[in-house]
């Protein structure tokens, strides 16, 4: 059983799927610093590609993704249209260079796409880049998706895909705003099997309005039995002032913060004890999945995908408000599509906002990287470690960390604090109440 402190879990903390956080971005970077990323990738490097696609059938109440409803096909058209150019762009700045052997899509919903388009943007991807058996993941929202969609998986080989799950409760679905019979997520699971998706994910949620343990325990159940091979589960951030569309949901329905931090702990024992093992703070996968793989033998990552066995140093970012990840920066995409639009169609990058990363930003992102990745951390070149180590003592003095010289070890059920732990190594943290989301 964790143990549970309140006092510790008070501060709202960043997800750290980057370090600078993206809490850290100005709009001192754009277009020259994208062309000198790009120029930077050596020949052969191994290049991984995210692409966003903002739209979805419908919009959930508890959503923080960049999505809108995909109401108007003539406007996804042109979003489609841009998001081609934008390949062709960053394919004739690495002239060959980069091989590419990830592409993840994501959104809010690929699948809120024909699959017709989503068959001709993987077409353009293998015309305008060096593709070396890349893994092929999708973002899939089981409403909707359907044979036709099923097949263009097959024909694409795309090997993973996460479905949007959350709750399979009722009563719990009609108060976030995401209504999806259980019937529907077997008929999503059952295609993906079909088309020859090997490793599925399912995301859940425990926090949300109305859930009891008993209804988490339920979805837990429900989800088990269907197999998937990983799974992440993530509290419910409440956070109307930054994202509107929550405004419909009752925040007086919301678990309380002791209620929260046992349903935590209920679905990572839950799932411990189905024979899922744990993978970083909030995902799980059978045991020979990748992802297993990568955390019992050290190379598990996290990028902004959450936790990873990707081991690649560059992540390109396409399409409205997406991510580039290069070792020396991180870039962001122009969020609005309207101005996204225009800088592609002028032939210009998208970046719009980011953070260049200098070499104390790297040493440490690598060490919050490590903590949460393995639960320990070697912080011997850490700058500032003095201060870093008064800011752990709280931690330490609660029996949640100790210390090997200069090398921090999680201790037994430090688990639902890391995120908080990650927070004392990071320097830019001060004013973290309004912008992040509880570490639990
Ligand atoms: S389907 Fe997913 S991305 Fe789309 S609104 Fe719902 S939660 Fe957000």
């Amino acid at each position: 059983m964790w143990p549970y402190h309140p006092e510790l879990l008070a501060t709202p903390v960043p997800r750290y799927t980057s370090f600078p956080t993206a809490a850290e971005f100005g709009d001192d970077v754009g277009a020259g610093d994208m062309a000198s990323a790009l120029a930077s990738i050596g020949g052969d490097e191994p290049v991984s590609l995210y692409l966003h696609i903002p739209y979805c059938r419908e919009i959930c109440w508890y959503c923080g993704c960049n999505t809108g409803a995909a109401n108007r096909t003539a406007r996804v058209q042109a979003y489609l249209q841009r998001l081609g150019e934008e390949i062709d762009l960053i394919a004739d700045a690495l002239r060959g260079r980069g091989r590419v052997q990830r592409i993840a899509w994501g959104g809010g919903s690929p699948n809120a796409l024909l699959a017709d388009d989503f068959d001709r943007l993987m077409l353009r991807l293998k015309q305008a880049f060096r593709l070396d058996d890349p893994m092929v993941s999708i973002e899939l929202d089981p409403r909707g998706f359907d044979a036709r969609w099923a097949a263009s998986l097959g024909l694409n080989k795309v090997r993973r895909a996460s479905l949007g799950v959350q709750t399979f409760a009722p009563h719990i679905q009609r108060a976030i705003g995401r209504v999806q019979p259980t019937q529907e997520i077997a008929s999503a699971m059952a295609h993906l099997r079909g088309a020859g998706v090997e490793s599925v994910n399912f995301d859940l949620m425990y926090g949300l309005p109305g859930q009891t343990a008993g209804d988490l325990r339920d979805t837990l159940d429900q989800a088990v039995a269907m197999r998937p091979e990983r799974l992440a589960v993530f509290g419910y951030a409440h956070v109307p002032h930054l994202l509107p569309r929550q405004r419909r949901i009752d925040a007086t329905a919301l678990p309380g913060a002791e209620e929260r931090f046992a349903q935590a702990a209920l679905a990572h024992r839950h799932l411990l004890d189905a024979g899922y093992q744990a993978i970083g703070f909030d995902h799980f996968a059978i045991p020979d999945d990748d992802i297993a793989r990568a955390a019992r033998d050290g190379t598990l990552r996290r990028n902004f995908q959450g936790f990873t066995e990707d081991g690649a140093n560059v992540l390109i970012g396409l399409g409205a408000s997406a991510i580039s990840a290069f070792p020396g920066a991180l870039l962001q995409n122009e969020k609005n599509a309207g101005r996204y639009h225009l800088r592609i169609a002028n032939g210009r990058f998208a970046t719009a906002r980011g953070v260049r990363r200098s070499f104390a930003d790297r040493l440490i992102g690598a060490a919050i990287e490590q903590l949460l990745c393995s639960g320990t951390a070697e912080l011997r070149h850490l700058p500032g470690l003095t201060q870093v180590r008064a800011r752990l003592d709280r931690f330490e003095r609660a029996g949640l960390i100790g210390w090997f010289q200069d090398r921090l070890v999680l201790g037994e059920g430090a688990l639902p604090y890391v995120r908080g732990i990650a927070a004392a190594l990071d320097p830019y943290r001060a004013d973290s109440q309004v912008r992040f989301s509880n570490a639990v």
